[in-house]
């Protein structure tokens, strides 16, 4: 494995694997984060004297067409990503309308220092999400040097993802910018971190967690359970919940995890209180109460003031801070206040030292929504990769460079 930022791109083609899975209405795009995110490694290769190769996948074509006959390739086309990052470079950018097509081997070969290629979408091909060899063998042919920047892809055996290092000699192969990024901060939570290391999880279902939770009592000091999950331990526990969000049955498993961390030393913090409301709709009728004494036809949708300072000591105290999952119904205004006061508390103790990553799905979309992204030390972009790469799993993107 070589390191992207001390490679000399001078006069190579870079093949770079990139996300560009990005939302587009009517042909327009409507979010360009990961295209933004790309920008550094492309960047760094041109500025090195070197010329680009990018391939990306874009939505599930070949599934998709499959249910709706009335869709095309064409509908999944990266057509749109052309002249959209070409503005971004201030160059052209070509575009191969196949990604090993003859076209596209001509185009590459063509290519010289300073230019850009992207290849059309990777899952037109079923050998792509296959893993198929041939088809990476084929791929691999089009650079000289081969970078994966998908760190949300990472935890799929695709072809471009993962078989397709096998063709590049180690120096020959690394993460880009982005994906190293994503993997330093990954590996300093779970491998590098300082004590104490409290992480937060909520969101909704308990049984999305227990991996998670479970490596986190191999590493953390202190575990802070929100969200709808918490409620399967408050029952467990013979708590009255309501009508709360229950799995009952991992109630047994609830009570397992909570032994286990008393064994290994591990504090697991529920919320002593909850908001709750009469029906879940952003219209409910609300209240607080106890999480344990929660009246019939009642539900918990947010954590409550003694939970939030409850929690909120616990995180000024910490050095390493992990937060997956919100702590109620914050996409509700009348739900969101636990979930904001925990990111303000996660930004205030990074203000002061702690290294705090935010990473899966709906907790990142709530330091979005608070306007705390800046505030903490990383926001994983990669939602499910993060997530398996917490529940202890090698991802093949990493493993495959790695090796
Ligand atoms: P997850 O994807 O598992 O992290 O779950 C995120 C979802 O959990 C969000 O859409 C929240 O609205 C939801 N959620 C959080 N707390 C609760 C709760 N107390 N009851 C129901 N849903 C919740």
């Amino acid at each position: 494995m070589s390191t992207f930022s001390t490679h000399n791109f001078a006069n190579q083609k870079a093949l770079i694997r990139v996300d560009f899975n990005v939302p587009v209405k009517n042909g327009v795009i409507t979010d360009d984060t990961r295209i933004q995110g790309a920008l550094p490694t492309i960047k760094k290769v041109l500025a090195d004297g070197g010329s680009v190769i990018l391939m990306s996948h874009w939505g599930r074509p070949l599934k998709d067409i499959e249910k709706k006959p009335n869709l095309t390739l064409a509908d999944f086309s990266l057509k749109p990503v052309v002249p959209y990052l070409g503005n971004l470079l201030g160059i052209e950018v070509q575009f191969a309308d196949d990604c090993i097509s003859e076209d596209a081997v001509k185009k590459a070969a063509e290519l010289k220092p300073g230019q850009v290629l992207l290849l059309e979408n990777l899952r037109y091909y079923k050998q792509e999400e296959k893993g198929d060899k041939e088809f990476a063998e084929k791929l691999s042919k089009l650079g000289d040097v081969y970078v994966n920047d998908a760190f949300g892809t990472a935890h799929r055996a695709h072809a471009s993802t993962a078989v397709i290092a096998q063709f590049f000699p180690g120096d020959k192969k690394m993460f880009g910018l982005l994906m190293e990024g994503e993997v330093m901060a990954a590996e300093k939570v779970m491998h590098n971190n300082q004590k104490p290391f409290t992480a937060i999880i909520g969101g909704a279902k308990v049984s999305d967690k227990i991996l998670i939770i479970e490596q986190l009592l191999d590493r953390a000091t202190d575990i802070i359970i929100g969200g709808g999950m918490a409620y399967t331990f408050f029952k467990a526990e013979g708590g009255q919940i309501g009508n709360s969000l229950c799995e009952d049955d991992r109630m047994d498993m609830a009570i397992a995890l909570l032994k286990k961390a008393e064994e290994k030393g591990v504090c697991i913090h529920l919320p002593a209180d909850s908001i709750i409301a009469d029906k879940f709709a952003a219209d409910a009728d609300t209240s607080s109460s106890l999480s344990n004494e929660i009246p019939a036809g009642w539900m918990g949708l947010d954590i409550g003031q003694m939970a939030i300072a409850q929690f909120c000591k616990i995180i000024s105290k910490s050095k390493t801070i992990l937060w997956n999952g919100p702590m109620g119904v914050f996409e509700m205004d009348k739900f969101q206040h636990g979930s904001k006061a925990i990111a303000l508390a996660v930004a205030e103790a990074t203000k002061h030292g702690a290294y705090s990553l935010v990473g899966g799905g709906d907790s990142v979309a709530a330091v979005n929504k608070f306007a705390l992204a800046d505030k903490v030390s990383y926001v994983s972009t990669g939602g499910g990769a993060m997530l398996e790469y917490f529940e202890g799993k090698e991802l093949p993107g990493i493993a495959a460079i790695k090796d």
